[in-house]
């Protein structure tokens, strides 16, 4: 048995190690190409915010390491083909500029995705940046340090440009906007009532700019360098630009195959991991998830899938048929606000019968230090009161408990067992009757 693995990241490593575990005799390569592999790109925002020095920390596991431990990575060789028929794909050496072929009898692909770069006059020039990949974090980083850039733009505000916010205001920069094309800020994820509260708090950091409802529409450039960018509301002095509009799969260099897509590109997977191909696999950030909630095959690039679906193809290409259970869409943002399941307009959009309920209380209680206001929406069905969906914004204590309310989603529980549920209490950090209860019994 011979598995081929395209792209040595979350999905793809995770496939490789658990595969290399279950079939001691099965021959693994992974084509790779840049030069690391195993590497957390979440942790991007904090580096480039110097909440951390250095970049190593973001590697799991050295390339080197893998190979001592017997597994046959190449390093710098990019799949730039695949042969359906033949079973077979052709690989650029990106050292040499050799391209050779080699067969397998089950492939992954997981080549994760890219940033989209929308349709701005002078996207070229020097200081404009993305952060998507290492080296992307380790050059913005190195100009965000330096003393004479004060002005940071940050294009989009979706989870990774609201971090890279975060992360110039670290760095303690003179002025960071945050312009955004649509009428929130992380407008798929939460609604409006929790973003209500995520905006409120990104305008009181001081410095901060929030421009909704504004489309950039070219970079100012000074002999080949940003000093600007207008916009169809203005002009805004800059130093530094950052583009962070979302990302699209790495599956171009399959179109040809007839392997079936969304139309952004992203390869349709079932809960084995395979994709319409018999002998193809993917997982991560190139392919689809099954929404538990939705019950529909859906585009959310996330770690946590990435890692998770990515072991389950490895299981899988190591001839087991383990499935996955779907995915809520569990997600989080220091500003502090988490999200599971559906949110409202979700499911508007399933045309389902719901109901919400949005709560404002305290984190804890009011006579230990350190008390905080706390936000929670709840989505419903209004006619099994069984819950949908949870985002939950607060400066403290916000994100980790989204945590229960996505088992209570898995485990389909109503809104009047989470009234009642025995959540932990302590002074410190929460009421007797934890913000989730009190949303619970709010619930009609
Ligand atoms: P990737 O990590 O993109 O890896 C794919 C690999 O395939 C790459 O190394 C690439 O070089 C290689 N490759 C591509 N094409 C080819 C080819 N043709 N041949 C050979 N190799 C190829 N997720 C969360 O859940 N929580 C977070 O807090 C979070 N924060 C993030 C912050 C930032 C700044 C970014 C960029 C992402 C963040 N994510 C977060 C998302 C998370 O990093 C991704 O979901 C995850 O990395 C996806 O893993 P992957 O293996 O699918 O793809």
């Amino acid at each position: 048995m011979k598995i081929i693995i395209i792209g040595g990241v979350a999905a793809g490593m995770s496939a490789a190690a658990k595969a290399s575990r279950i079939d001691k005799n099965a021959e693994i390569v992974i084509y790779e190409k840049t030069e690391i592999v195993s590497w957390g790109a979440c942790g991007l925002p904090y580096y480039v915010g110097n909440f951390y020095e250095d970049p190593n920390n973001m590697i799991a596991r050295p390339v080197e390491k893998f190979i001592e431990a017997g597994m046959n990575i190449k390093i710098k060789h990019e799949v730039i083909g695949i042969d359906i028929e033949k079973k077979e794909i052709t690989i650029k050496n990106l050292v040499t500029g050799e391209i050779f072929k080699d067969n397998y009898d089950k492939l992954m692909v997981a080549t994760g995705a890219h940033a989209i770069m929308p349709p701005i006059k002078n996207l070229s020039a020097k200081g404009v940046y993305t952060l998507k990949d290492y080296t992307d974090g380790i050059i913005l980083k190195e100009e965000m340090m330096k003393e004479e850039i004060q002005d940071i733009i940050v294009v989009g505000a979706g989870y990774i440009g609201i971090e890279v916010v975060e992360a110039a205001k670290h760095l303690g920069k003179r002025s960071v906007r945050l312009i955004q094309l649509g009428e929130r800020v992380l407008l798929e994820s939460f609604d409006k009532e929790i973003t209500d509260v995520m905006e409120e708090e990104i305008r009181a950091h001081e410095g901060v700019e929030l421009h909704l409802e504004e489309a950039v529409q070219e970079i100012i450039e000074k002999d080949g360098k940003v000093v600007g960018i207008k916009t169809n509301k203005g002009e805004y002095k800059a130093d530094l630009v950052v583009i962070s509009t979302g990302v699209r799969p790495n599956t171009a260099f399959l179109k040809e195959t007839g392997i079936e897509m969304l139309p952004n590109g992203a390869l349709i997977i079932d809960e084995f991991g395979k994709t319409s191909i018999d002998s193809i696999y993917s997982a991560g950030d190139c392919a689809t998830v099954y929404h538990r909630v939705r019950k529909e095959n859906v585009y959310i690039p996330l770690a946590t899938t990435a890692n998770k679906i990515g072991r389950i193809v490895g299981e899988n290409l190591a001839g087991k048929n383990t499935p996955f259970a779907g995915t809520l869409g569990s997600a989080a943002i220091k500003v502090e606000a988490g999200r599971t399941g559906i949110t409202e307009n979700e499911a508007i959009k399933m045309g389902i019968n719901y109901k919400t309920v949005f709560v404002k209380d305290k984190n804890q209680t009011n006579y230990y230090p350190g008390r905080e206001d706390i936000f929670v929406k709840l989505i419903y069905n209004a006619d099994t009161r069984v819950l949908l969906g949870a985002q939950i914004a607060g400066k403290k204590g916000a994100v980790l408990r989204v945590d229960s309310l996505a088992t209570a989603i898995y485990s389909e529980l109503t809104v009047d067992e989470i009234g009642m549920m025995d959540f932990c209490y302590a002074p410190p950090f929460a009421r007797t009757w934890d913000v989730m209860n009190v949303a619970g019994n709010v619930a009609k």
